[in-house]
Protein backbone atom coordinates (compact mmCIF):
# COMPACT_ATOMS: atom_id res chain seq x y z
CA UNK A 1 0.00 0.00 0.00
CA UNK A 2 2.15 3.37 -0.99
CA UNK A 3 0.30 6.47 -0.57
CA UNK A 4 1.23 9.61 -2.23
CA UNK A 5 0.93 13.34 -1.14
CA UNK A 6 1.54 15.86 -4.08
CA UNK A 7 1.56 19.49 -3.75
CA UNK A 8 3.77 22.48 -4.45
CA UNK A 9 4.93 25.59 -2.16
CA UNK A 10 3.34 28.05 -4.99
CA UNK A 11 -0.13 26.37 -4.08
CA UNK A 12 0.40 28.51 -1.25
CA UNK A 13 1.26 31.77 -2.76
CA UNK A 14 -2.41 32.35 -4.32
CA UNK A 15 -4.08 35.15 -1.50
CA UNK A 16 -7.69 36.40 -1.63
CA UNK A 17 -6.74 39.49 0.71
CA UNK A 18 -6.26 39.99 4.50
CA UNK A 19 -8.35 37.11 6.57
CA UNK A 20 -10.06 35.34 3.88
CA UNK A 21 -10.63 32.06 5.03
CA UNK A 22 -9.47 29.94 2.27
CA UNK A 23 -5.36 30.72 2.62
CA UNK A 24 -1.57 29.50 2.30
CA UNK A 25 -1.64 28.81 6.06
CA UNK A 26 -3.77 26.14 5.32
CA UNK A 27 -1.35 24.28 3.66
CA UNK A 28 1.39 24.59 6.28
CA UNK A 29 -0.78 23.54 9.06
CA UNK A 30 -1.59 20.24 6.84
CA UNK A 31 1.93 19.90 6.42
CA UNK A 32 3.00 20.74 9.94
CA UNK A 33 0.52 18.48 11.05
CA UNK A 34 1.89 15.19 8.89
CA UNK A 35 5.54 15.97 10.52
CA UNK A 36 4.00 16.19 13.66
CA UNK A 37 2.31 12.52 13.25
CA UNK A 38 5.25 10.99 11.36
CA UNK A 39 3.33 10.52 8.36
CA UNK A 40 5.90 12.38 6.61
CA UNK A 41 8.11 9.42 6.77
CA UNK A 42 5.88 6.53 5.04
CA UNK A 43 4.17 8.38 2.14
CA UNK A 44 5.99 9.52 -0.75
CA UNK A 45 6.22 13.23 -1.69
CA UNK A 46 5.78 14.44 -4.97
CA UNK A 47 5.76 18.30 -6.63
CA UNK A 48 3.16 19.23 -8.71
CA UNK A 49 3.63 20.35 -12.36
CA UNK A 50 1.27 23.06 -14.02
CA UNK A 51 -1.67 20.90 -16.00
CA UNK A 52 -0.88 21.39 -19.52
CA UNK A 53 -3.53 23.94 -20.25
CA UNK A 54 -5.36 22.32 -23.09
CA UNK A 55 -6.85 19.50 -20.60
CA UNK A 56 -8.60 22.30 -18.79
CA UNK A 57 -10.84 21.96 -22.03
CA UNK A 58 -11.82 18.64 -20.24
CA UNK A 59 -14.10 20.29 -17.77
CA UNK A 60 -14.29 24.05 -18.90
CA UNK A 61 -15.64 26.36 -21.84
CA UNK A 62 -12.53 27.29 -23.76
CA UNK A 63 -14.20 30.78 -23.76
CA UNK A 64 -13.89 30.84 -19.49
CA UNK A 65 -10.55 29.18 -19.98
CA UNK A 66 -9.43 32.06 -22.25
CA UNK A 67 -11.62 34.69 -20.00
CA UNK A 68 -9.14 33.01 -16.65
CA UNK A 69 -5.89 33.50 -18.46
CA UNK A 70 -6.34 36.57 -20.11
CA UNK A 71 -7.42 38.52 -17.18
CA UNK A 72 -5.03 36.99 -14.67
CA UNK A 73 -2.90 39.93 -13.15
CA UNK A 74 0.57 40.37 -13.28
CA UNK A 75 2.57 41.34 -10.44
CA UNK A 76 1.62 44.82 -9.45
CA UNK A 77 -1.54 44.71 -11.11
CA UNK A 78 -4.80 44.83 -8.86
CA UNK A 79 -6.85 41.98 -7.93
CA UNK A 80 -9.41 40.55 -10.52
CA UNK A 81 -12.51 38.73 -9.76
CA UNK A 82 -13.90 35.86 -12.21
CA UNK A 83 -16.66 35.22 -10.28
CA UNK A 84 -18.44 35.25 -6.85
CA UNK A 85 -15.76 34.91 -4.24
CA UNK A 86 -13.05 34.00 -6.86
CA UNK A 87 -10.51 36.50 -6.82
CA UNK A 88 -7.15 36.46 -8.37
CA UNK A 89 -4.09 37.99 -7.37
CA UNK A 90 -0.81 38.03 -9.86
CA UNK A 91 0.03 34.64 -7.99
CA UNK A 92 -3.40 32.95 -8.76
CA UNK A 93 -2.61 31.61 -12.29
CA UNK A 94 0.77 29.57 -11.09
CA UNK A 95 -1.13 28.19 -8.00
CA UNK A 96 -4.54 27.01 -9.86
CA UNK A 97 -2.94 25.60 -12.82
CA UNK A 98 -0.52 23.42 -10.20
CA UNK A 99 -3.59 22.44 -8.33
CA UNK A 100 -5.26 21.15 -10.87
CA UNK A 101 -1.77 19.85 -12.19
CA UNK A 102 -1.42 17.93 -8.60
CA UNK A 103 -4.46 15.92 -9.56
CA UNK A 104 -3.72 15.14 -12.93
CA UNK A 105 -0.11 13.61 -11.82
CA UNK A 106 -1.80 11.45 -9.45
CA UNK A 107 -3.96 10.10 -11.60
CA UNK A 108 -0.61 8.94 -13.71
CA UNK A 109 0.70 8.15 -10.41
CA UNK A 110 -1.65 5.74 -9.70
CA UNK A 111 -2.34 4.25 -12.61
CA UNK A 112 1.41 3.44 -13.16
CA UNK A 113 1.05 1.69 -9.85
CA UNK A 114 3.69 3.80 -8.64
CA UNK A 115 1.18 5.03 -5.78
CA UNK A 116 -2.44 2.87 -4.86
CA UNK A 117 -3.57 6.27 -3.64
CA UNK A 118 -2.93 9.91 -3.63
CA UNK A 119 -4.16 12.81 -1.68
CA UNK A 120 -2.99 15.97 -3.61
CA UNK A 121 -2.36 18.85 -0.79
CA UNK A 122 -3.01 21.70 -3.05
CA UNK A 123 -5.09 24.89 -3.34
CA UNK A 124 -7.11 26.51 -4.88
CA UNK A 125 -9.66 24.28 -4.13
CA UNK A 126 -12.15 23.43 -7.29
CA UNK A 127 -15.60 21.59 -6.69
CA UNK A 128 -17.83 25.24 -7.06
CA UNK A 129 -16.21 25.57 -10.34
CA UNK A 130 -18.58 25.36 -12.96
CA UNK A 131 -18.17 24.55 -16.57
CA UNK A 132 -18.36 28.37 -17.50
CA UNK A 133 -17.53 30.11 -14.18
CA UNK A 134 -15.71 30.08 -11.19
CA UNK A 135 -17.09 30.76 -7.67
CA UNK A 136 -16.69 29.81 -3.69
CA UNK A 137 -12.93 30.15 -3.71
CA UNK A 138 -12.78 28.08 -6.41
CA UNK A 139 -11.69 28.68 -10.37
CA UNK A 140 -10.82 25.46 -12.62
CA UNK A 141 -12.79 22.48 -10.67
CA UNK A 142 -9.74 20.10 -10.27
CA UNK A 143 -11.74 16.97 -9.74
CA UNK A 144 -13.69 16.93 -12.44
CA UNK A 145 -10.79 17.69 -15.21
CA UNK A 146 -8.78 14.65 -13.26
CA UNK A 147 -12.17 12.15 -13.63
CA UNK A 148 -12.25 13.17 -17.38
CA UNK A 149 -8.28 12.75 -17.66
CA UNK A 150 -8.44 9.35 -16.13
CA UNK A 151 -11.47 7.96 -18.43
CA UNK A 152 -9.68 10.06 -21.71
CA UNK A 153 -6.18 8.55 -21.19
CA UNK A 154 -6.51 5.36 -19.10
CA UNK A 155 -10.08 4.37 -21.54
CA UNK A 156 -11.62 3.75 -17.69
CA UNK A 157 -15.10 3.15 -18.18
CA UNK A 158 -16.78 4.04 -14.98
CA UNK A 159 -15.23 6.95 -12.30
CA UNK A 160 -17.16 7.65 -9.00
CA UNK A 161 -16.07 11.10 -7.62
CA UNK A 162 -17.62 11.62 -3.90
CA UNK A 163 -17.14 15.11 -2.02
CA UNK A 164 -17.73 15.00 1.51
CA UNK A 165 -17.24 18.56 2.21
CA UNK A 166 -20.07 20.48 4.05
CA UNK A 167 -20.88 22.26 0.92
CA UNK A 168 -22.57 20.84 -1.98
CA UNK A 169 -20.53 20.17 -4.91
CA UNK A 170 -22.12 22.47 -7.57
CA UNK A 171 -19.47 22.81 -9.94
CA UNK A 172 -18.78 19.10 -10.12
CA UNK A 173 -22.47 18.13 -10.82
CA UNK A 174 -22.98 21.05 -12.98
CA UNK A 175 -19.96 19.35 -15.29
CA UNK A 176 -21.26 16.02 -15.02
CA UNK A 177 -24.87 16.94 -15.86
CA UNK A 178 -24.33 19.54 -18.82
CA UNK A 179 -20.76 19.51 -20.15
CA UNK A 180 -19.51 16.01 -19.85
CA UNK A 181 -22.63 14.42 -22.26
CA UNK A 182 -21.42 17.55 -24.92
CA UNK A 183 -17.41 16.44 -25.34
CA UNK A 184 -17.70 12.74 -24.65
CA UNK A 185 -20.50 11.33 -26.18
CA UNK A 186 -19.64 7.87 -24.26
CA UNK A 187 -19.99 9.55 -20.96
CA UNK A 188 -23.25 7.94 -20.28
CA UNK A 189 -23.13 6.07 -17.00
CA UNK A 190 -19.23 6.71 -16.98
CA UNK A 191 -19.38 8.75 -13.76
CA UNK A 192 -21.55 8.65 -10.64
CA UNK A 193 -21.25 11.82 -7.93
CA UNK A 194 -22.25 11.51 -4.69
CA UNK A 195 -22.04 14.86 -2.37
CA UNK A 196 -22.90 15.47 1.03
CA UNK A 197 -23.58 18.70 2.52
CA UNK A 198 -25.28 20.87 5.44
CA UNK A 199 -28.63 22.32 3.73
CA UNK A 200 -30.15 24.59 3.53
CA UNK A 201 -26.29 26.33 3.31
CA UNK A 202 -24.31 27.57 0.02
CA UNK A 203 -24.95 27.26 -1.98
CA UNK A 204 -28.31 27.01 -1.90
CA UNK A 205 -29.71 25.96 -5.31
CA UNK A 206 -29.94 22.12 -5.16
CA UNK A 207 -32.14 19.62 -5.91
CA UNK A 208 -32.41 16.62 -4.29
CA UNK A 209 -31.06 13.41 -5.96
CA UNK A 210 -30.95 9.80 -5.10
CA UNK A 211 -30.56 9.25 -9.32
CA UNK A 212 -27.84 8.56 -10.71
CA UNK A 213 -25.60 10.15 -11.88
CA UNK A 214 -26.06 11.97 -8.58
CA UNK A 215 -26.86 11.19 -5.58
CA UNK A 216 -27.03 14.16 -3.55
CA UNK A 217 -27.31 13.40 0.73
CA UNK A 218 -28.32 16.84 2.37
CA UNK A 219 -27.57 17.32 6.15
CA UNK A 220 -29.52 19.01 8.80
CA UNK A 221 -27.33 21.90 10.07
CA UNK A 222 -27.53 19.56 13.88
CA UNK A 223 -25.83 16.87 12.03
CA UNK A 224 -23.41 14.67 14.42
CA UNK A 225 -20.79 11.79 13.44
CA UNK A 226 -23.29 9.02 13.72
CA UNK A 227 -26.29 10.43 11.25
CA UNK A 228 -23.35 11.70 8.93
CA UNK A 229 -22.39 7.44 9.15
CA UNK A 230 -26.08 6.95 8.84
CA UNK A 231 -26.70 8.97 5.41
CA UNK A 232 -23.53 7.63 3.78
CA UNK A 233 -24.42 4.33 4.65
CA UNK A 234 -28.05 4.60 3.24
CA UNK A 235 -27.32 6.63 0.15
CA UNK A 236 -24.05 6.35 -0.98
CA UNK A 237 -22.54 3.01 -0.87
CA UNK A 238 -25.36 0.74 -2.39
CA UNK A 239 -24.98 3.22 -5.15
CA UNK A 240 -21.12 3.12 -5.01
CA UNK A 241 -21.26 -0.87 -4.91
CA UNK A 242 -23.72 -0.63 -7.41
CA UNK A 243 -22.26 1.55 -9.79
CA UNK A 244 -18.34 -0.64 -9.34
CA UNK A 245 -16.21 2.26 -9.67
CA UNK A 246 -12.59 1.62 -11.56
CA UNK A 247 -11.33 4.38 -9.47
CA UNK A 248 -12.48 6.74 -6.90
CA UNK A 249 -12.30 10.68 -6.68
CA UNK A 250 -12.49 12.28 -3.44
CA UNK A 251 -13.34 15.86 -2.89
CA UNK A 252 -11.72 15.99 0.57
CA UNK A 253 -13.29 19.06 2.07
CA UNK A 254 -12.99 19.39 6.13
CA UNK A 255 -15.05 22.08 6.83
CA UNK A 256 -17.80 19.66 8.20
CA UNK A 257 -15.58 19.54 11.47
CA UNK A 258 -17.16 20.47 14.72
CA UNK A 259 -13.78 23.11 15.33
CA UNK A 260 -14.54 24.56 11.52
CA UNK A 261 -16.68 28.05 12.14
CA UNK A 262 -17.44 27.96 8.66
CA UNK A 263 -21.01 25.65 9.27
CA UNK A 264 -22.78 24.05 11.49
CA UNK A 265 -22.66 20.00 11.35
CA UNK A 266 -20.22 18.55 14.01
CA UNK A 267 -17.80 15.99 12.39
CA UNK A 268 -14.71 14.76 14.29
CA UNK A 269 -11.63 13.12 12.66
CA UNK A 270 -12.92 9.37 13.75
CA UNK A 271 -15.49 10.50 10.98
CA UNK A 272 -13.38 11.36 8.40
CA UNK A 273 -11.69 8.37 9.18
CA UNK A 274 -14.65 5.85 9.07
CA UNK A 275 -15.84 7.45 5.50
CA UNK A 276 -12.35 6.66 3.65
CA UNK A 277 -12.55 3.26 5.26
CA UNK A 278 -15.38 2.54 3.83
CA UNK A 279 -14.63 4.25 0.53
CA UNK A 280 -11.12 2.21 0.55
CA UNK A 281 -13.70 -1.11 1.01
CA UNK A 282 -14.93 -0.33 -1.97
CA UNK A 283 -12.04 1.11 -4.02
CA UNK A 284 -9.77 -2.35 -3.11
CA UNK A 285 -13.24 -4.15 -4.10
CA UNK A 286 -14.13 -2.79 -7.86
CA UNK A 287 -10.98 -0.20 -8.44
CA UNK A 288 -7.50 -2.23 -7.31
CA UNK A 289 -7.45 0.15 -4.39
CA UNK A 290 -7.18 2.96 -6.81
CA UNK A 291 -8.24 6.73 -4.44
CA UNK A 292 -7.45 10.06 -5.45
CA UNK A 293 -8.45 12.44 -2.75
CA UNK A 294 -8.31 16.20 -3.42
CA UNK A 295 -8.39 18.68 -1.01
CA UNK A 296 -11.12 20.95 -0.73
CA UNK A 297 -12.10 23.38 2.28
CA UNK A 298 -11.49 23.23 5.53
CA UNK A 299 -10.78 26.25 7.32
CA UNK A 300 -9.64 25.96 11.07
CA UNK A 301 -6.49 25.23 10.67
CA UNK A 302 -5.60 22.97 13.46
CA UNK A 303 -9.05 20.64 12.78
CA UNK A 304 -7.67 20.65 8.89
CA UNK A 305 -4.24 19.18 10.20
CA UNK A 306 -5.57 16.84 12.05
CA UNK A 307 -8.49 16.03 9.90
CA UNK A 308 -6.34 15.22 7.06
CA UNK A 309 -3.63 12.82 8.99
CA UNK A 310 -7.16 10.82 10.19
CA UNK A 311 -7.52 10.88 5.90
CA UNK A 312 -4.36 9.85 5.35
CA UNK A 313 -4.36 7.02 7.85
CA UNK A 314 -7.21 6.19 6.24
CA UNK A 315 -5.99 5.32 2.92
CA UNK A 316 -2.67 3.75 4.46
CA UNK A 317 -4.70 1.63 6.53
CA UNK A 318 -2.91 2.76 9.52
ZN1 LIG B 1 -16.66 23.78 1.76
Amino acid sequence: MTVGIIGHYKCGEHDMGEHHPENGKRLTAISDQLIRSGLDYVVRQFDAKPIDKSLLSLAHTQEYIDFVIKNAPNEGEPSFSVGEDALMNSKTLTSTLLSAGAAVDAVDLVMSETLTSAFCASRPPGHHAEHNKGMGFCFFNNVAIAAAYARKKYQLKRVAIVDFDVHHGNGTEDIIRNHFPVVDSTSDGAYLFCSSYQYPFYPFDIQQSDTPPVINTPLAATTKGEEFRKAITEHWLPALNKFKPEMIFISAGFDAHIEDDMSHVSLTESDYRWVTDELKTIAEEYANGRIVSLLEGGYNLSALGRSVVAHINGLIGN
